[in-house]
Formats: C-alpha cells, sequence, structure tokens
C-alpha cells in the first residue's frame, strides 16, 4: 500500500516507520519533522501521574503503552543505532505544605482506587529517595511504574530509523488533502504538488485542525494547549537524582546526565508559543521550593510548545468515513508516552479492526448522530 503522512512528530514518524516495517511504501510531509510539541515536551511516560479523575478509559490506554515502551526502546536503538534515552527512573509527586498534603491525600486514594502502583511516604523517607529536595518538603506519593524518555533524542532515532527502513521524507508544508466521492484523492502541498497513494495518515498535531479538503467534522475539533518548559544544565552531582520530581505546580525531569527539564504550563491561548518572563519566573520558582540546588544551574533554553487536544482530552486513532483517510492526532499531555502504542494500532487499522484498546479512541465518537445517518 502506498501512505502518505501528514506530518512528522513523534506519532507520524513512528507510525511511518512502523508501516514501512509491514512493507508499506510511506512518505511523510513535513517541512520540520520532529520539531513540533515532541520537541517542545518533557518526555515523562507517566500513566500513572497524569491519572486524572473522569479520564479512566485514558488510563487503560496509558498503561499499555507504557508496558510497551521498553521493546519499542530497544528495537528503536537497534533500528536506529541511536539511544533515546529510555530511563526506567519511577516518579515522586511531593507536597511543600498542608494544603499540597492534603491534595496529595486525595491524589494517592484515586490512584489507589484505579488499583495504580503507588507507595505513600514520609517527609524522611522522600529525603532518602531523592536528598535535594527541599526539608519544607512533608512528604510524598511514589510511582514506581512512571518513567521518562529523552524525546529530543526520541524524534532524532525515530527520523533514523523511518529513513532506514526506506520512509521517504518530503520537505512541504501540505496545504490541503483532496477528497471527494468519499474517499481520499490526493495530499497537495503548498506549491501545488500532488501525493497520489491509497492511503493518508493525518499526524499533524495541533496543524491537523486546519487542513482543508477534509469534510467538516471528519478531523474532530482540536484545541492547542500551550506548554512552556525550561532547559537547565549543570554536573550530574548538582541535578536530582531521581528522574521525575513533581511538585502540585511544576515538574522536575532529570536525564541523569546533567540536563534537567522544567515544566510546564498549560495555557489555552490559541497557536500563540511565545516564551513569556511570568512563566520562566513562576516555573523556576515552583522549582526551586522543591529543589532549591536548581538555582545553581544553568538555565540553557526556554521553549514552548503546543499540546494538541480534542474536546475529551484523549487521542482520536484510526480510519474515519472517508476511505483511505486515518488519523492519529489529539495526544494532549501524553503522546511522547502514547507513541509506540498509536503507531501499531494505525499500522493495524490500515487494512484490519482498531485493536480494541483503542477502539474507544476512534475519530468517529466527536460525530453527532445525525452526521453518521
Ligand atoms: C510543554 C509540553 C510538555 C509535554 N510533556 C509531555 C510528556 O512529558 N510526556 C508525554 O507523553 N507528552 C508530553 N507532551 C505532549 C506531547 O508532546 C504531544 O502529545 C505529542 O508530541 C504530539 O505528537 P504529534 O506527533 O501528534 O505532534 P507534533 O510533535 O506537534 O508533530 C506534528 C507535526 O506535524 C507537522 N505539521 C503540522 N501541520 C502541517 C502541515 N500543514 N503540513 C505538513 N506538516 C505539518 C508539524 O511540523 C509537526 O512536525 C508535552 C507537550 C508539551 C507542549
Amino acid at each position: 500500500m502506498s501512505i502518505t503522512i501528514v506530518g512528522g512528530g513523534a506519532i507520524g514518524l513512528a507510525t511511518a516507520w512502523r508501516a514501512a516495517q509491514a512493507g508499506h511504501d510511506v512518505t511523510v510531509v513535513d517541512p520540520d519533522p520532529g520539531r513540533g510539541a515532541s520537541w517542545a515536551a518533557a518526555g515523562m511516560l507517566a500513566p500513572v501521574t497524569e491519572a486524572h479523575y473522569g479520564e479512566e478509559p485514558l488510563l487503560a490506554l496509558n498503561l499499555a503503552a507504557s508496558e510497551q515502551w521498553p521493546g519499542f526502546a530497544t528495537e528503536l536503538a537497534e533500528a536506529s543505532g541511536m539511544d533515546a534515552g529510555y530511563r526506567r527512573c519511577g516518579a515522586i509527586t511531593v507536597a511543600r505544605d498542608l494544603d499540597d498534603q492534603a491534595a496529595l491525600a486525595e491524589l494517592f486514594a484515586f490512584q489507589q482506587g484505579l488499583g495504580l502502583a503507588v507507595q505513600r511516604m514520609t517527609g524522611s523517607e522522600v529525603r532518602r529517595v531523592e536528598p535535594s529536595l527541599s526539608p519544607r518538603v512533608r512528604g510524598g506519593v511514589f510511582a514506581s511504574e512512571d518513567h521518562q524518555v529523552d524525546n529530543r533524542a526520541l524524534v532524532q532515532a525515530l527520523v533514523r530509523a523511518a529513513g532506514r527502513a526506506g520512509v521517504t521524507y518530503d520537505h512541504r508544508r501540505v496545504a490541503r488533502i483532496d477528497c471527494h466521492g468519499g474517499r481520499v484523492r490526493a495530499v497537495v502541498t503548498e506549491d501545488g504538488h500532488r501525493l497520489q497513494g491509497d492511503t493518508v495518515i493525518v499526524a499533524a498535531g495541533v496543524g491537523a485542525a486546519a487542513l482543508p479538503g477534509v469534510p467538516e467534522g471528519v478531523v474532530p475539533p482540536l484545541r492547542p494547549v500551550k506548554g512552556q518548559l525550561l532547559h537547565l544544565r549543570g554536573v550530574p552531582a548538582a541535578c536530582p537524582r531521581l528522574g521525575v520530581v513533581r511538585g502540585l505546580e511544576v515538574y522536575v525531569v532529570s536525564r541523569g546526565d546533567g540536563r534537567v527539564v522544567v515544566g510546564a504550563t498549560m495555557e489555552e491561548r490559541g497557536m500563540d508559543t511565545t516564551v513569556t518572563a511570568g512563566a520562566v519566573m513562576e516555573l523556576l520558582r515552583a522549582a526551586w521550593e522543591l529543589l532549591p540546588g536548581l538555582a545553581e544551574l544553568e538555565l540553557l533554553e526556554a521553549t514552548a510548545g503546543l499540546r494538541p487536544a480534542t474536546p475529551d482530552n484523549a487521542p482520536a486513532v484510526g480510519p474515519t468515513e472517508i476511505e483511505g483517510l486515518h488519523l492519529a492526532v489529539g495526544h494532549f499531555r501524553n503522546g511522547i508516552l502514547l507513541t509506540p502504542i498509536t503507531a501499531r494500532t494505525v499500522v493495524a487499522g490500515l487494512d484490519g479492526p482498531l485493536p480494541d484498546l483503542m477502539a474507544p479512541f476512534s475519530p468517529d465518537r466527536f460525530r453527532t448522530a445525525a452526521a453518521r445517518r
């Protein structure tokens, strides 16, 4: 099958790699592969600490995604010759004060109720696990099954692995997707070039919302949720020992080699990716309150990216009512975590039913009953 993938973020690249491995002829169209939200992200693989009230169906998918990561990371390293920095590190969420303690107690009860692997710790216990925590920290919850990957290394490895598997890159921007007669006909680039094939997979992150030519209602409404995030650097001994330390307002991801990521804001401001002084100040203040030693590190970069979010905050993955048009969009806060499982299921859904775990996340769920008739 010849497949055109619109968008080469983590989702599009991993899908391209898997599709090429399955014997398809694949082209990724993206002016700047790997530089969207997947570049801006923190790389936490956090089904447990990212479990939110009302999002229980997504939890099963996130947990299954997490289980696929060890095999995926090994296979990607072999295929690319590059290390994506997958680290089984666990994550601790800590409380600064009594209010945080109360919120954390509630969170712990919620996580326990879901049967998740979490452990409550006192202040002295958390400081034993992470000696650089402030003496003011009162306690925490440890999630042993939350891990991390270096998302920038990940997209670079995916570009390489997909290329080696035979994927072609077209560095043009897609202007529209030509659909008529209930079928996808071509992907048209800004300079008018038409890429014709059997199948088009839209994996354009927040860009998927603005692709003319696709009939209304086929791509679910997508809202960009801006995240600002900082990169720090120091000698490894000056960085947190634990891979992920979270407060209720901030998270700190320590790569283990002196690189530290501090994130992230959640802002709904359209397509704006401006880095603001206020966000930088708030992120540093919140991180410093938990880990005072961070003040000694070098501030390398402040960046912002746009999380692609659907109305129910879960992804939209699989075939659409337009023959030959598939979606892999809306991965919101967990797109890096969901990369391996999305790639596998999109490819499975090309010529068969979507695997059970992904079935609840079909794009069809956003269509009104009237549109379905
Ligand atoms: C600050 C921040 C922190 C995050 N932290 C985490 C985290 O710790 N863990 C986690 O799992 N997730 C995290 N996320 C979420 C995660 O980054 C996203 O869910 C994921 O990267 C989405 O991947 P994607 O491939 O769909 O989109 P993107 O990475 O945005 O890729 C979309 C691609 O489509 C291309 N494109 C768009 N329009 C067009 C067009 N018209 N023509 C051609 N190409 C086009 C873009 O150039 C881009 O390369 C974070 C996000 C942000 C912003």
